[in-house]
């Protein structure tokens, strides 16, 4: 009870401090009826939902661009029984896709995860049908955790054919979006705890003055990301989160807007669950393009080796966070880890989007390396030959003998084939920060919820990944843009509401 009071006492007075110096006369610079702080999927959906229930609503930005992580993404989107699913004569539903959920989760809140399998299909639709967003309609793809086929895929195969339609629906409606404009302070009225706007830095105000104050009539609604890219603050949540570990997220997935909302009395969690992604190569930046031979050739039909035993060290096509783990662990003892395909492997791809004509760009672009022989690619990758012969007969009997899985664990899918067919493939693989599970903690209506009494703060929403609670211990993958869409909508509603 006395650490709450105390941490109630912290926050009460860090807001207190922030009211006065965003103005000591309590007048803000602007009023607007809301304010969405962050420019990715869920601020942008955010907006323009707010905008379309009449409010009048501003949108700020950080970064010099739109889009956040969102614009970067793979632009694949979790959806049970799009008609493509249908036609591809899968079964899926709701209570099937919320089960995928929890299952990797293990700690993830149901009922959040309930509002965003129970949504998703109607907020698919509406991507295609308010904002002409394009996505392929004859393909769904596979992604790791999912137990069917559901992954709706953008014909960009990227964020941007997401981004730039919500971003021009949002100009067309009026909503004002103001770049280079950060968030520095969240003012709460220290006389009834009421979120009345924030502070922001957008280059106009002298270094002496505390910012310009931007008031808010009905809500502020926080929509900043995640902090992957952030090494003080993941390493404060996970030690071994160093700088040695890349990321695949944008410059400014910081972490100031969600120590700020620490500090004026929010809760957070979730915080320490910060997920990789297993599949990327140390040879480009970001999420770059070689994951998909790792993951869909090598992974699903081939196998992924540490460099100095030779051998197997995971799972290929287990949690993606269960296979990060395995990746650091090699790393923290300053081992390799490489992705393994034969000629088979590069020819069937587990995936509807990549085939071996894309394997053959990563190898003219020298992040796939071919090599004639098995004896070849050992000896030019410092791979001991009779330790890799060892690991692929062991690997080759248990597809040959029949069992249901190998002996790292991994299903064996009907109709695999033993690894024994030449030309070799061969990638480097490296665990890159990606995406932040943990955030501060909203309820079924993105009202964010406070330290003083678990009840919503007034006046303040957020959507997306700045929120925890969806994804728990282990990701499943493709649901961070479907969250941000969702729950972003709901914000944006909620906030124009007041
Ligand atoms: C490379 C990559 C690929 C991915 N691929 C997929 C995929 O295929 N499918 C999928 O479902 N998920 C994918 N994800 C995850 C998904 O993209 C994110 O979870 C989702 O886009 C988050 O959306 P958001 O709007 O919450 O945050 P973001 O899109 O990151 O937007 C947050 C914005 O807030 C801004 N901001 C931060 N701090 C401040 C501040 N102080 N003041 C003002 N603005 C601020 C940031 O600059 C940023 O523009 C991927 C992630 C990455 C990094």
């Amino acid at each position: 009870m006395s650490h709450y009071a105390d941490l109630r006492r912290g926050a009460a007075s860090h807001y207190d401090r922030a009211w006065h110096q965003a103005n000591p006369m309590r007048l803000p610079n602007e009023v607007w009826d809301v304010i969405v702080v962050g420019a990715g999927v869920a601020g942008l959906a955010a907006a323009l939902e707010a905008k379309k229930s009449g409010a009048h609503v501003l949108l700020i930005e950080k970064m010099g661009n739109i889009g956040g992580n969102s614009v970067m993404s793979a632009g694949m989107m979790a959806v049970p029984g799009t008609p493509m699913q249908i036609e591809a004569g899968l079964v899926d539903s709701i209570e099937r896709f919320e089960q995928d959920l929890l299952a990797l989760g293990s700690i993830n809140q149901p009922d959040r995860i309930r509002i965003l399998a129970n949504k998703a299909l109607e907020t698919f639709l509406w991507t295609q049908q308010e904002l002409g967003v394009q996505w392929y309609d004859d393909r769904v793809e596979y992604d790791e955790g999912h137990s069917v086929r559901r992954c709706a895929i953008l014909k960009t195969e990227s964020g941007e054919g997401l981004v730039y339609p919500l971003y021009e629906r949002c100009v067309v409606m009026g909503v004002e979006i103001r770049l280079n404009t950060k968030l520095v302070h969240i003012v709460r009225e220290p006389e009834t705890g009421m979120v009345r706007g924030c502070v922001v830095d957008d280059g106009t105000t002298s270094e002496a003055s505390t910012g310009r104050f931007l008031g808010t009539r009905r809500g502020l609604v926080i929509t900043s990301g995640g902090f992957g890219t952030d090494i003080g603050m993941r390493m404060m949540q996970n030690w071994r989160l160093s700088d040695r570990v890349g990321t695949t997220t944008q410059p400014g997935s910081t972490s100031e807007v969600i120590r700020e909302l620490a500090a004026i009395g929010a809760w957070t969690m979730h915080l320490q669950y910060i997920h990789c992604f297993p599949d990327a190569s140390p040879d480009e930046k970001g999420l770059g393009s070689a994951w998909r031979f790792a993951r869909y050739c090598a992974a699903a039909r081939g196998v992924w080796i540490q460099r100095e035993t030779g051998e197997r060290f995971v799972n290929e096509r287990a949690s993606s966070d269960v296979r990060s783990h395995a990746i650091l662990d090699v790393l923290n003892e300053n081992g390799h880890c490489h992705a393994l395909a034969d000629a088979r492997a590069v020819e069937r791809p587990r995936s509807v989007i990549f085939s071996a004509k894309d394997v053959e760009a990563l190898v003219a672009r020298g992040l796939v390396r071919r090599y004639p022989t098995l004896d070849d690619l050992a000896h030019d990758n410092g791979i001991s030959y009779k330790r890799l012969l060892a690991t692929l007969r062991t690997y080759n009997k248990a597809l040959k003998a029949g069992t249901d899985r190998d002996a790292m664990g991994r299903p064996i899918e009907r109709g695999a084939l033993p690894m024994e067919e030449s030309p070799w493939y061969i990638s480097n693989i490296l665990a890159k920060i990606h995406l932040c599970g943990g955030g501060v903690a909203i309820d079924r209506y993105a009202r964010v919820l406070s330290i003083e009494d678990d009840r919503p703060i007034m006046g303040l929403y957020a959507a997306g990944e700045v929120t925890g609670g969806l994804h728990g211990v282990a990701r499943l993958t493709s649901c961070g843009l479907l969250d941000a869409l969702v729950f972003g909508r709901i914000a944006g509603m909620m906030a124009a509401d007041g």
